[in-house]
This record gives structure tokens, C-alpha cells and sequence, in this order.
């Protein structure tokens, strides 16, 4: 594939200005260059079109949700048929009770669900769950790890420049009240001693640990897991795994599956749908309970409740993504794409003499300009973001989208897809070399 890029038409540079002009923070941007701004007229299987008519591979793939590529026929028929029957009766229909029972045979956690419209809502009301249970307050989360945008999750996660010393939390937006700070503590993501430490010392007013299983593209080092599901079985604080990314991304059974470690509560969200909103919050049936009509009778109980909450479109878009994921050899096929273009990332920059390194699993992962391990947060920030950015921008130019921070992989990318992003990134890389190591200053890290 050569991609040569169609200059912005007038129509897209109207559209962008409008939205510059009409949302606070104008529309958003895959990378961060101004001339690279676009606005989406449509998307289909592994490609993405501009409204000046460039089409390019995604990686993108909305952030996540899109594991079976954009409007997968299986999921826009079954979305076209339930549209006539209605879109939203805020009483539970057939579809989401059947996504019910499918969530509880698939994510291991699971002895009860309730559904939300992000994995945002999904998270806060994890962590309520949590502290109604515990009867405390404060939660633990992991440096650099992302949970959504209510004021519990926007603290020390990605975005994180200036660092305080664990467990002291670090706010990444205005707003956020000095008093939910206090209720936050913050531990090294693989670094057990550290974490057991901070979670012995505070276990009595802890509600619960909360942690990416896999934080954005870091692994967990062998044992982390496990040693914290020890650490926190034995003090009896429910820990919560966030599998908003990985939740039938890593395997059906998402990362719990893939590690074999079992949290108490779950969040699910994204790839479950087939891009329809949607958030999954399930785990352990005496939890769940805490937002069951005995408590709730008694005046103790938790509230869990939106308008789409257990939304009839999104809840057929499930099953009918789900019906996908379970047909046999899907997870191979994925994998085997996501490891060819690893394999490829890491290669090309080893050809051009650059220092790099691949973390994450197949289907989701990120080529870092470093030449040390990634095992936390504080590896990530020693990494060059300035050539990192500049890499996504030298992409972009030869037709490849990507997320910020990482490569999404869909069953809908062909190996030819997979062959035509190693040779443009071989082209980026090439370029890259030419430019130094700080082709642009560092960014903050939205
Ligand atoms: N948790 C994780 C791990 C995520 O990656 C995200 C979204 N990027 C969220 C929670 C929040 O999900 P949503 O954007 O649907 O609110």
C-alpha cells in the first residue's frame, strides 16, 4: 500500500473549525500536530476515513471497543433489528437478561451483573460496592493507571508529571475536591513490597484495591498478581480489577482468564459491545448484594442505577459481538496479528539503530523509545514521549492511525494490513533516525 494523503478539503477545515469554535476543548486529535486534526466520515473493518477522503488503518480502534473492527455486519444487523422494537425502557428486556447469564459464564468473577453505559460508571460504582461492603472509605490504586474520569480514577494516573512520593495521590484535573485526595492512596504497579507496605499500614480504613491487571500496556511481573490476591484475601479488602481494556480483549475471559488470578469485583467495558456504550460491573454475589432490595429495604443498601443502564441496544450489540468472540480460532488469529506487528515495530527500529522496546500482549501494546525494562509507571515517564509523538505523527502520514500510547489490534486486520503498517513504520522510523532523539519537547501526557 502507498498511502499518499489528499490535502484537507474545505468541507473538513469547516468542520474542524466549527468544532473548535462550539466544544471547550475542540474535537479531538490523533496526534498532536494541528495539520494532522481530522473529523471521521465513516469506518468500516480495520480502516477509518477522513472527510477529505483519506482512508487509513486503525489502531485506534475508538479507544478499544472496536476488537472486531467498526461496524461488524454480525453486530450492525443485530443493532438494525432491535432498533424497530425500541431503544430504551429503563426496565431490563430478554437481551439483557440473556447478556446477564452470558456475562456470568464468561468473566470468572462473576456470580452477578449490573450494567452501566461506560467502563467510568463501572469503576465508581465498583468502588462504592466496595466501600458499602467494607464499611471504609479510602482505596488504593496503581501510579500511572487510567480508571475513567469521575474524581476517585483522576488521580496519579497517565497523565502524571509532577510525582509525589506513594502512597500521596496527585490530582490530573482542576475540580477534583481536596477531600476525595484524602481518600486515595497510590502504590508502584508491580512492586509488591511496596504496595503490601502501604495496604498493611492502612488496612483498616481501606475499601479496596483497585488495579489494571494490565496497567495500559505493562504486564504484571510474574507473581504480582497473585501476591496481591494473597495480600488482599488475607486482610479481606476486596479487590477490583479493571478490565474496562482488557475484558475480552486478552481472552474471552479477559486478563482474570489470561493471568488466572480472580478478583472479587470486576469492571468491564469497551470491547464487550461492539461500540455501543456500555459497562459491565460484576464479581462476587455477596458484594453484588450490597445493591440488593434487602439492603436497600433496610436503608443500608448501595444505589446502582442509570436511564441506559442495561440498554436494550447495547445489550443485543453484546451478544452479538460475544457470538463472534466465541467462534473457534478468533483469540489465535488475533494474536498471531498482534505478534507479527510487535515482532515488526521492534524489528524496524533495531534496523534504523533506534533504542526500542515493546510492551503489552498482542492484542494491545506500545513501541516505547527506551532501552530499559517497563515494569511501571516510572519507567514509562524515563522513555522519549518527544519521539514517541513524533512517531504517531510519521504514521499518520503514511496512512496509520494509532491511540495514544498503544496499538490496538482487531479481528479485522488482514495480514496485508499488518505487512503495510511494518513498512510504513519501517518508512517513519527511517525518518525518525534523521531527526535526533527531541524531535519535539515532551508533551503532557494527554
Ligand atoms: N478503565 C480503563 C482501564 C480504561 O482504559 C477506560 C477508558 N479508556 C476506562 C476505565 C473508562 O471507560 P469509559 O471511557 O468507557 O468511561
Amino acid at each position: 500500500m502507498t498511502f499518499e494523503r489528499k490535502s484537507r478539503s474545505d468541507y473538513e477545515a469547516s468542520l474542524l473549525d466549527k468544532g473548535r469554535r462550539y466544544m471547550p476543548s475542540g474535537p479531538r486529535n490523533p496526534t498532536r500536530s494541528p495539520e494532522q486534526a481530522i473529523i471521521v466520515r465513516r469506518a468500516h473493518g480495520a480502516r477509518i476515513e477522513d472527510c477529505s477522503g483519506n482512508e487509513y488503518i486503525d489502531y485506534l480502534l475508538g479507544s478499544g471497543p472496536m476488537l472486531l473492527g467498526h461496524a461488524h455486519p454480525a453486530v450492525v444487523a443485530a443493532v438494525r433489528d432491535a432498533l424497530a422494537d425500541g431503544s430504551a425502557y429503563l426496565l431490563a428486556g430478554e437481551a439483557c437478561i440473556e447478556l446477564a447469564e452470558r456475562m456470568v459464564e464468561a468473566v470468572p468473577c462473576a456470580d452477578k451483573v449490573y450494567f452501566q453505559s461506560t467502563g467510568t460508571e463501572a469503576t465508581f460504582f465498583a468502588l462504592r460496592l466496595a466501600r458499602a461492603f467494607r464499611k471504609r472509605d479510602k482505596i488504593l490504586k496503581f501510579e500511572g493507571a487510567y480508571h475513567g474520569m469521575h474524581d476517585y480514577a483522576l488521580v496519579s494516573t497517565q497523565w502524571t508529571v509532577a510525582l509525589a512520593d506513594y502512597p500521596t495521590p496527585v490530582a490530573n484535573s482542576a475540580g477534583i475536591p481536596a477531600s476525595v485526595l484524602n481518600e486515595v492512596l497510590v502504590a508502584p504497579f508491580n512492586d509488591i513490597e511496596t504496595t503490601a507496605r502501604i495496604v498493611e499500614q492502612n488496612a483498616d480504613e481501606l475499601a479496596a484495591v483497585i488495579v489494571e491487571p494490565m496497567q495500559r500496556t505493562i504486564p504484571p511481573r510474574a507473581g504480582f498478581l497473585t501476591d496481591l490476591r494473597d495480600l488482599t484475601r488475607r486482610l479481606e479488602i476486596p479487590l477490583i480489577f479493571d478490565e474496562v481494556v482488557t475484558g475480552f480483549r486478552l481472552a474471552y475471559g479477559g486478563a482474570q482468564e489470561y493471568y488466572g488470578v480472580v478478583p472479587d469485583l470486576c469492571a468491564l467495558g469497551k470491547s464487550v459491545s461492539g461500540g455501543h456504550p456500555i459497562g459491565v460491573l460484576c464479581g462476587r454475589a455477596d458484594i453484588m448484594d450490597c445493591a440488593g432490595p434487602a439492603k436497600l429495604m433496610r436503608g443500608e443498601g448501595v444505589l446502582l442505577s442509570g436511564t441506559y443502564s442495561g440498554n436494550p441496544i447495547s445489550a443485543v450489540a453484546a451478544l452479538a459481538a460475544m457470538r463472534e468472540l466465541r467462534r473457534p480460532g478468533v483469540y489465535e488469529e488475533l494474536f498471531a496479528r498482534g505478534r507479527a506487528l510487535m515482532r515488526g515495530l521492534v524489528d524496524v527500529a533495531g534496523e534504523c539503530g533506534i533504542s526500542a522496546v515493546v510492551s503489552g500482549e498482542p492484542p494491545a501494546f506500545e513501541l516505547w523509545f527506551t532501552d530499559g525494562e517497563l515494569a511501571d509507571f516510572r519507567d514509562v515517564l524515563r522513555a522519549d514521549a518527544g519521539r514517541q509523538g513524533r512517531f504517531a505523527q510519521l504514521l499518520m502520514d503514511r496512512g496509520v492511525i494509532k491511540a495514544h500510547e498503544k496499538f490496538f489490534i482487531s479481528t479485522a486486520h488482514t495480514d496485508d494490513d499488518i505487512d503495510a503498517t511494518i513498512a510504513a513504520a519501517r518508512d517513519a522510523m527511517r525518518q525518525l533516525a534523521t531527526e535526533g532523539t527531541s524531535a519535539l519537547a515532551p508533551p503532557s501526557r494527554g
